[in-house]
């Protein structure tokens, strides 16, 4: 092979990247080599702290033996077979392991797909057609939530309120309201509704923007009284992100459907769930034509459930959620130090171990680069300097970490 730069400004194009300026001579893509812990080493030989969780997936570490080892005995047991027509044992126990986190006769029934996108593909179709099956086809549209993301697949996109990534497909999708926070619902001709999707605590791509606490269980009741469906895209909060294995648990909330991905598989392979009731599976029995024609040719693949499980079996055994309190206190503490002693930085917003660094206007992409310089990988959302590590991370990880954002503003 050439030289791995050149193959890939040649014929790779990234994720939301100008490629023009991605492929400028003068620009040196980090080439990641090796992970370990919350350790990232580049071909160079450099070493940098994963302050994004590379891309919000990773939990556990980079590179976790418990993991490593469940994939390649699994790879070499069962690759992948279908789980359309067939069963696998891992996808039964996953399913049992994720289903028991929620109360009894909650979410109870696992759909499995690849990614956060398909997740909340498969609940909105789910959602949809179960009006269907039931004498409710008035019910089409959904309601979202302004500066929401929830994927980039069409379906999923025509949920996203972020302007500048969705505006220009917005009409191709599903029938979407916008509203900007639950006060707007009064408003609203909800007879027409079948869900409502959120990003339960704290948008994302939002620039990490945490809601009101309350917010959630009121969301709740107001689609418990008007029989709409509420989705819980929990994509980037699932996995202990914001303290609590998940975050709807903060607020004591079930909702019609959960989708989970980036964290399942503790960062490691892609794999995708949807978790519904009861009440939504039985619209789709009976008659041939109340099946859900939907599903992909990974569905369930047994190497991701086999991470999936050997990630929710660190849960237990380090009593992952039992240490975050700690280190979700020591952030704080740090961040708030940080803000007292720089005039660069206009607000800190936190949720867990997320934490989302508001600069001055025009300082976003610089102080990632600086960061970088100081052994620190994250990514800037506009202004906004993303903190978001594997939840594995130690006290002395995280001071290096805004120690480097300390230098860099
Ligand atoms: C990342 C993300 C998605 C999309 O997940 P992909 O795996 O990138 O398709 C959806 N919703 C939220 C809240 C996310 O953070």
């Amino acid at each position: 092979m050439t030289d791995p730069i050149a193959a890939d400004k040649a014929h790779c194009w990234h994720p939301f990247t100008l490629q023009s300026e991605w492929c400028d001579p003068a620009h040196e893509p980090l080439m990641i080599v090796r992970g370990e812990g919350v350790w990232l080493f580049d071909s160079n030989g450099e070493k940098y702290l994963d302050g994004n969780s590379s891309i919000w997936t990773n939990i556990h570490g980079h590179c976790r033996p418990e993991i490593a080892e469940a994939i390649a005995k699994q790879a070499a047991t069962l690759d992948h077979s279908s789980y359309l027509g067939f069963a696998h044992p891992l996808a039964s126990e996953l399913a049992e392991k994720l289903v028991f986190h929620f109360p009894k006769n909650t979410l109870e029934r696992v759909f499995y797909s690849d990614n956060g996108s398909t997740a909340v593909e498969v609940a909105l179709k789910m959602s949809i057609q179960s009006r269907m099956q039931t004498g409710q086809e008035k019910r089409t549209r959904f309601i979202a939530f302004d500066n929401a993301y929830h994927g980039d697949t069409l379906g999923a996109a025509s949920l996203g309120g972020v302007n500048r990534f969705f505006s220009r497909f917005r009409n191709l999708g599903y029938d979407t309201q916008f509203v900007a926070s639950i006060d707007a619902l009064k408003f609203i001709d909800s007879s027409t509704v079948t869900a409502v999707v959120i990003e339960p605590l704290i948008q994302g791509v939002n620039e990490m923007r945490p809601w009101p606490k309350g917010m959630l269980r009121e969301l709740r009741e107001w689609t418990n009284k008007l029989g709409i469906h509420l989705i819980l895209d929990e994509v980037m909060t699932g996995f202990g992100r914001t303290g609590t294995m998940f975050a709807c648990q903060q607020e004591n909330v079930a909702p019609d459907f959960l989708c989970l991905a980036k964290g399942l598989t503790g960062g490691t392979v892609p794999l995708a769930a949807t978790l519904t009731t009861n009440a939504v599976y039985e619209t789709f029995l009976g008659s041939s034509e109340n099946a859900f024609y939907y599903g992909h040719s990974y569905t369930a693949n047994p190497i991701g459930c086999a991470a999936a499980i050997a990630s929710l079996q660190i849960f237990e055994d380090e009593k992952t959620l039992d240490l975050l309190p700690i280190k979700i206190n020591f952030l704080e503490k740090q961040l708030a130090e940080l803000k007292a002693k720089s005039k660069h930085i206009v607000e800190i917003r936190q949720c867990g171990l997320v934490a989302g660094i508001q600069l001055k206007p025009g300082l976003g992409i610089q102080t990632t680069l600086a960061v970088r310089n100081q052994g620190l990988l994250t990514r800037n959302i506009l202004d906004t300097l993303v903190f978001m590590p594997p939840l594995c991370i130690s006290l002395d990880e995280i001071e290096f970490a805004i120690d480097a954002i300390r230098k860099s503003v």
